[in-house]
């Protein structure tokens, strides 16, 4: 029988994409994941998260900035595969303390684009972001468009990595690039607008918010997102660099999800502040090349993930994921 077991590597296997990536892919594939469990939100939710998925026996502690260790564990699982998804996540920076988002993103991507050559990786599928496109793309964005300079520094390392892909890509090691548009979900980022408005007025505290009711987003449920990483390792891919939007090209209002959630009875009151700088406007992914490529376009409704979501968090298991999200002054 033809073993189609493909071992694959996945960086940033605690995280919210990472974790359930692992599981959408450990039947079918022999996985390792790495993770550094990052302090950019709750360590004991990552932890929690990666035991609800069972996860443990699959994930090392390893910081990929640590390029001997990292080496390692190529040298030893030997991946015909790589899924990166670390990264020091998050738009809203401090310009004062940007470290981690250059070791991180930049000499982390460097260190696992180095390796994944040198150890004949045949494909490196990497996470790339809507914030790379700024209000100078006109909707819905296509993945042609001419990007420009981004407003956060997290794009602009996202943006330095697509263009280090180019540098890294070759026949024999070819590079997909996923641009992921605000993916939510159960066991999703702590950080992020849905799990903080749901999260806090669950608990009856004003979640923060921008009071700009018309900014759009094209919000992507994660079951979807991991259905299209998980047929990215075999889909054919025409050029040595690739890039996709990963999205379902059905752009939302902040209304719209406050209208949704109020369904639920949450009364969403909310501290305002003005809109931030590095926050773009609208977020709208064209959905061609992926349907193109022969992808599955993401089609679960706000409504239905809203609902998932909701169910997950009112659950009791999931007090850790609310405490995760009280603690940050999002
Ligand atoms: P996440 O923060 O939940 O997961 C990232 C994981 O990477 C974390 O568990 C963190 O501990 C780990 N990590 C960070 N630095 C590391 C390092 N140096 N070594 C090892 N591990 C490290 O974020 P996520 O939402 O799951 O995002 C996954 C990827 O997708 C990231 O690259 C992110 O930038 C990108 N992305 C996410 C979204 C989204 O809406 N969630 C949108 C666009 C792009």
């Amino acid at each position: 029988m033809i073993n189609l077991k493909v071992r694959i590597l996945v960086t940033g296997a605690a995280g919210s994409i990472g974790a359930a990536t692992l599981h959408s892919l450990r039947s079918s594939h022999e996985l390792i994941g790495i993770d550094n469990y990052s302090d950019y939100y709750s360590p004991t939710y990552k932890s929690s998260r990666v035991d609800y998925f069972n996860l443990n026996s699959l994930i090392k502690i390893l910081d990929i900035c640590d390029f001997e260790k990292l080496k390692q564990v190529f040298i030893e699982f030997k991946p015909e595969v790589v899924i990166h998804l670390a990264a020091r996540a998050g738009v809203r920076a401090n310009f004062l303390d940007l470290t981690e988002y250059i070791e991180s993103n930049i000499m982390g991507f460097n260190n696992l684009a180095k390796l994944s050559r040198e150890f004949n990786v045949s494909r490196v599928i990497y996470a790339s972001s809507s914030s790379v496109y700024t209000v100078n793309n006109k909707t819905p964005f296509t993945e042609a468009d001419i990007l420009h300079y981004p407003k956060s520094f997290y794009a602009i390392t996202k943006q330095s990595n697509e263009m280090m892909a180019t540098y890294f890509a070759s026949e024999s090691t070819k590079f997909l690039c996923m641009r992921f548009f605000t993916v939510y979900g159960p066991w999703g980022r702590p950080d992020m607008a849905v799990l903080q408005f749901l999260g806090k007025s669950i608990k009856g505290i004003k979640p923060k918010f921008t009071s700009e009711l018309t900014i759009q987003r094209d919000f992507t449920f994660i079951d979807d997102v991991t259905r299209v990483i998980g047929e990215s390792i075999d889909i054919k891919l025409p050029n040595q660099h690739d890039v996709i939007n990963v999205g379902g090209s059905s752009p939302r209002s902040m209304s719209d999800l406050i209208n949704i959630l109020e369904k639920f009875g949450l009364e969403l009151e909310f501290d305002t502040f003005p809109p931030s700088n590095e926050d773009i406007k609208f977020t709208h992914a064209s959905v061609s090349k992926l349907k193109s490529m022969g992808f599955t376009v993401p089609d679960t409704t706000l409504e239905e993930g809203i609902q998932k979501t909701y169910d997950w968090l009112v659950a009791p298991n999931a007090q850790i994921a609310v405490n995760a999200i009280l603690e940050l002054n999002n």
